[in-house]
């Protein structure tokens, strides 16, 4: 199974793993990428101690861990669509060894097992070799890592790289850090190298560096975009270069539904690099599983993941325990090439919805707005055409709020998307979920709402 999976990756990725001509960078490189937070955080004095109860004859006086006996739940079995043929159900039953896993406490980095088989995924999938400098913790959701990654790595009133339109997601957090977000232009080619390159050139000499950027390569949300292999490459070369991180957040990396191939991550790409280990890769489970799994994980340079790690020790613990063993009782159940036939039918599904957005797009809205279409990920995002004159920008917001409101259909003002909040034109329609009919439907009220709004 793990052949087949390999045979899909890249063959770029292939041939950089193969020649194995890079380093990875040293756990001392990443000191001056912590923030004082991160530097001040002490590990768990219990949890850090908690691995060593797996150690075998060893009696465990240590945690203050509830006694199972006293849990009310005694089996837990449930059905899944199997991957090969969606019409049939497959039970999976949980062991009772399972079970008793699930519902006490675990490591804070995860349950080992779902550890084991994600990194076994990111070595399939990304060609990241165990041991090799990586290692991955799971979350409660992308965004609880995200949110754990920025406050390692960036100090109040730091400077942060951010690809502008952006994950509305990040901007409160960069708000509540105080930090100096630097909008990156991005296109219909995903992040512009270039005006990466215009900025960090032309930094200021007396001003600290920016150390981390903030990315989404597949399906950005908001744009839709997906970044192509050039740009990829050239932001890798400019992280060397200019010594910063990449954060890359892929939710949207399964649901890829582009006829082109596929391109690498910046987590398989940075296999290229002289040095590996400036890429800390973001997945979720939440766009594949479910989204109430509330599974996430990080991959990336252990340091940052042990930073990451001592937050979640003094924050949440960790990620529930009990939806770690369903999650991994599903994907074992699946293996690899069952992952694989899920993943694609997802991102089957996912182009229907596209392809239907689109057409009534076409259909009702191609004289008022104007947008790419999206290769991967959920959302359209488009210009509205509201009869501005041409040097002015326009404002969806007012379409938005008001005047398609009150047309019956709400959608998102591309402003909430830009860290700054400046006026823009643009709106992101998600076609996820609506069936054919609403997004008709849905469509033809947007088209009255930018009508009725229009500079007349
Ligand atoms: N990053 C991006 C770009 C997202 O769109 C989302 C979800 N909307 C997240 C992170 C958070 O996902 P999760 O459910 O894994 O926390």
């Amino acid at each position: 199974m793990r052949d087949y999976l390999r045979q899909a990756s890249c063959n770029t990725l292939e041939s950089a793993v193969m020649s194995k001509m890079n380093v990875a960078l040293p756990a001392d490189f990443y000191i001056p990428f912590l923030s004082l937070a991160a530097k001040d955080r002490k590990p768990s004095p219990i949890r850090s101690l908690l691995p060593l109860e797996a150690t075998p004859g060893i009696i465990s006086l240590l945690a203050g861990k509830p006694n199972a006996a006293t849990f009310p739940f005694t089996s837990l079995s449930f059905t899944v669509r199997s991957p090969i043929d969606p019409s049939r159900d497959v039970p999976v039953d949980l062991s009772q060894d399972e079970l008793a896993e699930g519902l006490q406490y675990c490591e804070t980095a995860g349950v080992p097992q779902l550890r084991n088989w994600l990194t076994g995924l990111q070595e399939n999938i990304h060609g990241r070799q165990q041991g090799e400098g990586w290692r991955l913790s799971v979350g409660s959701g992308s965004q609880d890592l995200i949110y754990k990654a920025v406050t390692a790595m960036i100090n109040p009133g730091d400077p942060i790289l951010v690809e502008s339109p952006v994950y509305a997601g990040v901007i409160p957090m960069f708000q509540s850090l105080h930090c100096d977000q630097i909008e990156v232009e991005t296109d219909s080619h995903g992040i512009l190298a270039s005006s990466l390159r215009t900025i960090l050139e032309s930094w200021p000499a007396n001003k600290p560096k920016p150390r981390v950027l903030y990315t989404v390569p597949y399906g950005c949300n908001p744009t839709g975009m997906t970044a192509t292999l050039e740009r990829r490459k050239e932001v890798l070369q400019l992280a060397r270069e200019h010594n910063f991180i990449i954060l890359e957040d892929d939710p949207y990396y399964y649901l890829y539904f582009g006829d082109a191939p596929r391109y690498p991550s910046y987590f398989s790409l940075e296999l290229e690099e002289p040095e590996v280990g400036r890429v800390l890769r973001f997945d979720s489970l939440s766009k594949i599983l479910s989204a109430g799994v509330r599974i996430g994980f990080a991959s990336g340079p252990e340091p940052l993941l042990d930073a990451m790690d001592r937050h979640t020790s003094t924050s949440n613990l960790q990620a529930s325990s009990l939806t770690q063993v369903i999650a991994f009782a599903l994907l074992d159940s699946w293996g690899y090439g069952g992952f694989k036939a899920h993943t694609n039918n997802v991102a089957s599904f996912y182009r229907k919805k596209r392809d239907v957005f689109e057409r009534v797009l076409k259909m009702h809205l191609s004289d008022l707005a104007e947008w790419d279409s999206p290769e991967a990920g959920l959302f359209f995002w488009f210009k509205l055409r509201l009869g501005v004159s041409d040097h002015e920008e326009g404002d969806s917001e007012r379409v938005i709020r008001t005047h398609a409101f009150e047309k019956g259909v709400i959608a998102l003002p591309g402003t909430v998307f830009l860290p700054n909040g400046r006026k823009t034109a643009y709106v992101r329609a998600s076609f996820s979920v609506v069936d054919e009919e609403d997004a008709e439907e849905a469509v033809k009220r947007l088209r009255d709402a930018i009508l009725d709004a229009r500079v007349k």
